[in-house]
């Protein structure tokens, strides 16, 4: 098959959006930008559009698809009922990097929700997405569009690596802004729960419906409680290197890593770094890769993905990366960070 990409990078094309609308329409593929991370789009409300996605990715077949809509009358066609804290927290942040579980309605296919009886739904805070939805039919399942165990993909090189000549299309809408998915909430259960962090943290959502919970797989993440989410269960993001994280304070931090890469080169061997601008004088060993600046959250999480990607085509032995406790999404950074090493930790 052959991949179209249709350029978006400076914004939404009316033509363009036509014609990735009809490929979602006649049951095809098409890969899309949206604040978080890129999805794979199909139909949600077409079985066999659906199932493409998970043969697409090599995604397990009981890991579930997120809905995708760009209008809140949509919501009823595919829910059973929408809580009132969800109807709040919906107004706060949506169109924005929230997901929200609810009691799925018959029209939503199980290939769509995983064979589960709940289904996820999303409404995009980006104007391509938001185009590309109203013009595929109003339901598009979408996941992040890698395959399955990469990680996720926040600019349209990323897709090409992983979905060229697999999928029908791919939109470039250029460089993702947040760069980690999104926040999923859990409605369908007496009080809410969190069962991904994301951009929208515990705080914030709590100040808009009251207590919220943490699903109990993202507080002990050694248990052996089954996360709610099936997807928080497979070890993502793991890139080829092992990838070690080095916890404690700044300054011992550096030179804990910084003597970690010496090492490696004294064996010959080779190491990749993670590290912010503030810190880079303090190095002198190893690969170094900027992530962002401790200032600025958005710079971390954006890049995060993109620099697990690069270390993988590189001939690096093993990768050490500084921790990034931020302020309003250190909890989602970590919770990617973590899985993407194996929970390897080193403290300093
Ligand atoms: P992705 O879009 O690739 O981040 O994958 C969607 C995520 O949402 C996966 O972690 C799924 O397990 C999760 N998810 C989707 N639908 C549901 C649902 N009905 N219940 C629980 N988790 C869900
Ligand atoms: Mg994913």
């Amino acid at each position: 098959m052959k991949t179209v990409i249709e350029d978006m990078r400076q914004g939404l094309q009316e033509e363009g959006i036509k014609r990735a609308g009809e490929v979602i329409k006649r049951g095809g593929l098409v890969a899309f930008p949206t604040e978080t991370v890129y999805g794979l789009g199909a139909n949600a409300l077409d079985p066999e559009a659906s199932e493409k996605i998970y043969s697409a990715k090599g995604r397990p077949s009981d890991n579930p698809l997120i809905v995708h809509i760009a209008d809140w009358e949509k919501l009823n066609f595919i829910v059973r009922d929408v809580p009132e804290a969800a109807r709040r927290l919906g107004e706060a942040f949506w169109p924005g990097p929230l997901t929200m579980i609810f009691r799925r309605k018959e029209t939503v296919p199980l290939t769509t929700t995983g064979g589960l009886d709940t289904v996820a739904v999303r409404m995009p805070d980006h104007p391509v997405a938001l185009g590309l939805i109203r013009a595929g039919g109003g339901y598009i399942a979408a996941p992040s569009a890698n395959t399955s165990g990469r990680p996720s993909p926040t600019k349209a090189s990323h897709v090409l690596e992983d979905m060229d000549g697999i999928i029908d299309m791919i939109i470039d809408g250029g460089d993702v802004g947040i760069g980690l998915e999104s926040t999923i909430v859990d409605f369908t259960e007496e009080m809410p729960v969190i069962l991904r962090p994301g951009y929208i943290n515990q705080n914030m959502i709590q100040e808009v419906i009251g207590e919220v919970r943490m699903d109990q797989a993202l507080i002990d993440e050694h248990s052996s409680v089954r996360p709610k989410a099936p997807g928080m269960k497979y070890r993502h993001y793991a890139p080829k290197a092992q990838l070690y994280i080095v916890e404690g304070a700044e300054e011992e931090v550096r030179q804990k890593i910084d003597a970690l890469a010496e090492q490696e080169e004294r064996r010959g061997r080779r190491a990749g770094v993670i590290v912010t601008e503030e810190s880079v004088p303090f190095y002198h060993h190893g690969i170094l890769k900027v992530i962002g600046s401790r200032g600025d959250e958005l710079s971390i999480s954006r890049h995060l993905f993109g620099i697990l990607r690069e270390f993988d085509e590189m001939d690096v032995q093993v990768i050490y990366s500084e921790a990034f406790h931020t302020p309003q999404m250190g909890q989602a950074i970590m919770n990617r960070l973590l899985k993407a090493a194996g929970h390897q930790i080193i403290k300093t």
